[in-house]
């Protein structure tokens, strides 16, 4: 192809996780082209992962038959607190990285514009755009997997607070002296509701003498034990998986009612690996307690959804910013 030919009109959206790396290629609708996959390998240290996600979007460019000279510009969330202005990933607990200059370094090596996001108000972006046709105001996004964190869109933007940490829905406590939590508190919505505290209750029911059939197939100690599972078990009748997914459930509606009271968002979407798996068991509690914690009137009309972009949400969502960047 010749050189002149080469238009940089293209935007990669990448989604950096504790244990993946997922890269997509978008044109300027956000429609996807193509995509590509990685493990992160944080072990290995932030200039190895740098290297992966490079690797991870040339890939996804390759796989388009593009140049990366098409290009225009990169946007990827990080699991972490980042300032999106120096481009640095402040701190990332699953990647134990602190003060990683991720912009710089991914600049240097893809020579394009590097955008860099917090991964939940990446995502949010990212449903924003393209799922919510009618562009609410305010919206707040909840991604249960792992851990479990949000975004919020005010007045059509990403909403930072004062230091720009606003957003860790994940840390909202809604149990007094509930279980402990990777942050160091007790009782926040993460260590009730992410896929790490229905696992660690079925564990210890388990531990405890109770019956569940997934432990025909993955013996005693659950182990490789996956959301889809859970969804399984379900299915055939098994009360204690039912149980504990629907006082996930629970927790999480009290977290969505805290969320509307406090907000007042037109609409509240939750995705993520667990609502991916679970959607179908979990949304129709999520939203019955929604409405029970909620003030009076405070709910009525907010949408309350499950998400249809599942793991794309984040490479959407870094799409989006670098498009925002680049315009
Ligand atoms: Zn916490």
């Amino acid at each position: 192809m010749p050189e002149a030919n080469l238009k940089p009109e293209y935007l990669v959206g990448v989604d950096l996780g504790g244990t993946k790396i997922l890269a997509g290629v978008f044109d300027d609708k956000l429609a996807c082209l193509g995509r590509s996959k990685m493990s992160t390998k944080s072990e290995r240290g932030p200039e190895e992962v740098v290297e992966r996600i490079s690797r991870c979007a040339r890939d996804a460019v390759d796989e388009c038959d593009l140049d990366f000279k098409q290009v225009r510009a990169l946007g990827i969330g990080a699991p972490g607190a980042v300032d999106p202005e120096s481009g640095r990933v402040i701190f990332a607990p699953n990647l134990q990285w602190q003060d990683v200059p991720l912009k710089k370094l991914l600049e240097k090596q893809l020579g394009t514009l590097v955008v860099v996001e917090n991964d939940c108000t990446s995502a949010t972006l990212g449903v924003y755009e393209k799922e919510l046709q009618s562009k609410p105001r305010y919206m707040i996004g909840i991604f249960i997997g792992t851990g479990i964190g949000g975004g919020i869109v005010a007045d059509g933007k990403p909403y930072y607070g004062s230091n720009g940490t606003a957003g860790e829905i994940g840390h909202m406590v809604i149990e007094v002296g509930g279980p402990k939590c990777s942050c160091g508190s007790r009782g926040c919505f993460e260590a009730l509701a992410s896929r790490t505290a229905i696992f660690r209750k079925l564990a210890a029911a388990v531990a405890d003498g109770k019956k569940t059939i997934l432990t025909d197939s993955l013996g005693p100690d659950l182990k490789d034990l996956r959301s889809g599972d859970l969804r399984k078990a379900i299915k055939k009748g098994d009360k204690l998986v039912e149980e504990i997914v629907e006082e996930a459930a629970e927790y999480t509606g009290i977290a969505v009612a805290n969320l509307i009271n406090l907000l007042s968002p037109q609409v509240v979407v939750l995705g993520g690996g667990v609502i991916d798996a679970l959607g179908e068991e979990m949304m129709a509690i999520i939203l019955e307690t929604a409405q029970d914690y909620g003030m009076t009137g405070a709910t009525k009309g907010v949408d309350i959804v499950a998400s249809k972009k599942g793991d794309d949400a984040g490479i959407i969502g870094g799409a989006v910013l670098a498009r925002q960047q680049s315009k």
